[in-house]
């Protein structure tokens, strides 16, 4: 904890950071990928959470946990079932841009009761069609608080 900054100056520190230098790299997925290969990619990778996209490269879906176990509980052929039947669609996708700070993705991630949010670039508003650039999870935000709380006053 770092005394010699007081707790609202290094409160202020932390809500100003902005999500484009915290965040991580998106794990993704064609989103005709098969549900057992998600599953696999999800260990593989050690995440909680995979983005689709489409042929294009755009944003798609989005596939949490939950969803792979539900549709591992409901349905026999996992390696024939594409992750696009079962996951989170546009323009349901709740996102964020480079440029908003931590403290937004904070309060996005709670209100909507998600664990992360894909970090996109708008190429075109009217059609819906993201970019990924990032994702900013839940770990990501405490890291953050970590870092600022440490950091050395000058
Ligand atoms: P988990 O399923 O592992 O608890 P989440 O709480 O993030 O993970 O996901 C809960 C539900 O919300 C899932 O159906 C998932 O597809 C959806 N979801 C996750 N992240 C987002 C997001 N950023 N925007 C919209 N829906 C999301």
């Amino acid at each position: 904890f770092n005394e010699k900054l007081g707790v609202k100056q290094q409160a202020e520190r932390y809500i100003h950071q902005k999500v484009a230098d915290f965040k991580a790299h998106p794990i993704v997925v064609e989103k005709s990928t098969s549900v057992y290969d998600a599953i696999v990619q999800l260990f593989l990778e050690d995440v909680g959470t995979l983005y689709a996209v489409d042929s294009e490269g755009h944003l798609a879906g989005v596939v949490s946990r939950k969803d792979l176990l539900r549709a591992a509980i409901g349905n026999r052929n996992l390696q024939e079932l594409p992750v696009s039947v079962i996951m989170t669609r546009m323009p349901n996708i709740i996102t964020i841009e480079p440029e908003a700070t931590l403290f937004d993705a904070a309060k996005k991630m709670i209100n909507y009761h998600v664990d992360s949010l894909p970090v996109v670039k708008e190429v075109d508003e009217q059609e819906n069609t993201y970019l990924l650039v990032g994702r900013i999870t839940k770990t990501t935000i405490t890291r953050a608080y970590l870092e600022i709380m440490e950091e050395k006053s000058d």
